[in-house]
C-alpha cells in the first residue's frame, strides 16, 4: 500500500497512520517527526528547520525532498508506506511524482481529511492540555500564534494538492470529524471499498 494523508494540522493524520500501518504492512513516514528529531540532534538540516518550524512555516522543499528520498530508500519502506505530512506544497507533489516514476511505483490513494478550522484550535489545545498533564513538554510549535500560522500555510500552499490528486483520480476523502474509531474505519472503507 502506498498512500499519502492530507489534511490541516491537527485533523489526525499521524493517528490514522499509526492505526493502519501494520493493517496494510505499510510504514508510516511523517516528516514532521524526522525533522523533529533533526531538531532534537541539532543536526545541519534541524537547526536550519527549528526556527521555521517553532513560527509556523514550511520548511524548504529542497530539505523535506531530499528527507524522503532517503527515507523511501530503506528496506522498511519497501513494501509500501503512508505519508504523513508530505506533500505539502505543488512542488513537493511533483518531486514525489518524480521518484515514483523513477522507481515504477504508483500511489494506491490519496486520502483527505475534511475537517472544521475552529474543532482543530480545540484539539491543538486539549493535546498541549493532555501533555503536560502527563508531565510532558508541548510541542513549541503547539500554541496559538504558530498554529494559526501552520493552518494559513495549510490553506495557502497545501490544500491545493486536493485539486492536484483530484484530477489524477487519486483523491478520497474522509470525515476527519468522526470518532477516531470511525475516521480509521472510513479510511478502510475507501481503499477497499
Ligand atoms: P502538523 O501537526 O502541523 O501537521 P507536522 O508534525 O506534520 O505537524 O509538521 C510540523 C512542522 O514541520 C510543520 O509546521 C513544518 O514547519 C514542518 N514540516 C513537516 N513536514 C513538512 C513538509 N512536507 N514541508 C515543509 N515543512 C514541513
Amino acid at each position: 500500500m502506498r498512500l499519502i494523508l492530507l489534511g490541516p494540522p491537527g485533523a489526525g493524520k499521524g493517528t490514522q497512520a499509526k492505526r493502519i500501518e501494520q493493517k496494510y504492512n505499510a510504514v508510516q513516514l511523517s516528516t514532521g517527526d524526522m525533522l523533529r528529531a533533526a531538531v532534537a540532534a541539532q543536526t545541519p538540516v534541524g537547526q536550519q528547520a527549528q526556527p521555521i518550524m517553532e513560527s509556523g512555516g514550511l520548511v524548504p522543499d529542497e530539505i523535506v525532498v531530499a528527507i524522503i528520498a532517503e527515507r523511501l530508500e530503506s528496506p522498511d519502506a519497501q513494501n509500501g508506506f503512508i505519508l504523513d505530512g508530505f506533500p505539502r506544497t505543488v512542488g513537493q507533489a511533483e518531486a514525489l511524482g518524480r521518484m515514483l516514476d523513477e522507481k515504477g511505483l504508483s500511489l494506491d490513494a490519496v486520502i483527505e481529511f475534511t475537517v472544521d478550522e475552529d474543532e482543530l484550535v480545540k484539539r491543538m489545545e486539549n493535546r498541549v492540555a493532555e501533555t503536560i498533564a502527563a508531565g510532558g513538554q508541548a510541542r513549541s510549535d503547539d500554541n496559538p500564534e504558530s498554529f494559526r500560522k501552520r493552518l494559513v500555510a495549510y490553506r495557502e500552499q497545501t490544500a491545493p494538492l486536493s485539486d492536484y490528486y483530484g484530477v489524477k483520480g487519486q483523491l478520497k476523502s474522509v470525515d476527519g470529524m468522526q470518532d477516531i474509531d470511525e475516521v480509521t474505519a472510513s479510511v478502510v472503507t475507501a481503499l477497499e471499498g
